[in-house]
């Protein structure tokens, strides 16, 4: 990835910027102020009593029908992506957005208001690495209404993406790496564009009382309505590229992968963003942390094998990262070519054996079950295995992450557990173990 350390930005001074919201016809004045690191983008209703705060992050996603809300609350804050795609795209990583109301001016329809307004402010670089959501394998997100968003891997942040209006009229294709620069260039000037049949229902609604050619391209038939020209032949794909750089600023981190996305829309986006953060949140979930903690927090190798009778070769554990609750244990297991059993499993074809895996499981189950007996006089014995599945190779060079959960236990006497092995993110065995109680 990356080979030099890229860190976070704010914006260098207050900078403000006034005009109308789109749905509610209100005037309204937007400023950025500098925030710390850390802090993230969140929207501020200067307003409202008590002035508070909206972070810009998918758990705080309300709506998405034809613009993205956000709100904690009661308290809402609409029509966020494009300000949020001129701060993502122009590198703001830490930002307060405070408002007198509750939607960003709409301008022309573009992002070009905000980047100007950036560029004002300035954006100066602070002291902390920034975050990265890095891809590893494909995810993909798909709508009913025909919106697909495919995320590759890849080293920079991509974006391919097909528009395609009602019958596929103004069918329009593009790709590009987003970069500041390309992104002030060849994106922030792409307006919001409507389709006339579309547009009807929202005027019935009265859901677009700031609207008019002023700040949307209006298309009807095969005429293309608005008070300027088209900015580019390929307008409308650029708009909506903007609108998925906009809604992914949600996932909180910087995205290093290739978005492909086909008609997409606010809720695919949205959706798309989801999988992200529940991506993320497996993955922290078993990172190793980078000090052993202390006491609870997890066990080295000499103290497994105070807990264990098992010594080198038959220790599957090298040692435990740590314990969540009463019921959860993980463990970690590097596997080296060294293993004695990749002598006979198979020579010039190393595979780790699947009761390998299992041992591994029990041993690191059996420490979770000697923490809840406290009592070094007696002993869990791995009795049965039921459910057990071994769905990818495990190969030399990999690291087993070992997890363990108690899901029934019978007085000091017997207990159950759920295991599974994970290598790269990717379970590869899993299996439910019994053990008993015995004295040693
Ligand atoms: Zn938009």
């Amino acid at each position: 990835m990356a080979s030099t350390p890229e860190f976070q930005h704010t914006v260098g001074k207050t900078a403000s910027l006034s005009g109308t919201s789109l749905h509610t016809g209100e005037k309204v004045s937007l400023k950025l102020h500098p925030a710390p690191v850390d802090h993230g983008i969140k929207f501020k209703r200067k307003d409202l009593q008590d002035e508070p705060t909206i972070d810009a992050r998918i758990e705080n996603l309300k709506t998405v029908e034809r613009a993205t809300t956000i709100g904690e609350g009661s308290v809402r804050v609409h029509t966020v992506e494009h300000v949020l795609a001129a701060l993502s795209a122009m590198g703001v990583d830490n930002v307060i957005v405070e408002m007198d109301a509750n939607e960003p001016p709409i301008g022309d329809g573009s992002a070009q208001p905000y980047v100007e307004l950036i560029k004002k402010a300035g954006v100066t670089v602070q002291e902390e690495p920034q975050k990265f959501f890095d891809v590893r394998e494909p995810i993909h997100v798909e709508s009913k209404t025909g919106g697909l968003l495919i995320l590759l891997a890849d080293e920079r942040f991509r974006i391919s993406c097909t528009q395609a209006g009602p019958n596929n009229r103004f069918t329009q294709f593009l790709s590009m790496e987003v970069t500041p620069t390309v992104f002030e260039r060849e994106i922030a000037p792409a307006r919001t564009f409507v389709f006339y049949e579309d547009v009807q229902s929202l005027m019935d609604k009265n859901l677009i009382k700031g609207g008019s050619l002023e700040n949307a391209i209006v298309v009807r038939g095969e005429a293309v309505l608005s008070k300027e020209p088209l900015r580019f032949t390929d307008e409308f794909v650029r708009h909506k590229i903007l609108d998925i750089i906009g809604d992914l600023a949600l996932v909180g981190r910087r995205i290093r992968g290739h978005v492909v996305a086909v008609k997409p829309g606010h809720a695919t986006n949205a959706e798309l963003v989801r999988a992200l953060a529940r991506e993320q949140t497996r993955r922290s979930a078993m990172a190793v942390p980078r000090a052993m903690p202390a006491g609870n927090g997890g066990l080295d190798t000499d103290e497994v094998m105070q807990i264990l009778p098992h010594r080198y070769p038959f220790l599957m554990v090298d040692r435990i990262i740590g314990f969540e609750g009463e019921n959860k244990i993980t463990g970690i297991k590097s596997i080296t070519i060294n293993e004695p059993f990749f002598q006979g499993h198979f020579p010039g074809h190393p595979v780790m054996p699947g009761v390998m895996q299992v041992e591994a499981m029990a041993q690191v189950a059996s420490i979770l079950l000697f923490k809840l007996t406290k009592t070094s006089s007696r002993v869990g014995y791995f009795m049965s295995a039921d459910q057990v599945k071994f769905r990818k190779p495990v190969f030399p060079g990999d690291t087993i992450f070992i997890h363990a959960e108690l899901t029934r236990a019978r007085g000091n006497r017997m207990a159950k557990t759920k295991c599974h092995c994970v290598v790269n993110d990717a379970v590869v065995s899993e299996g439910e173990l019994m053990f008993t109680f015995l004295d040693k």
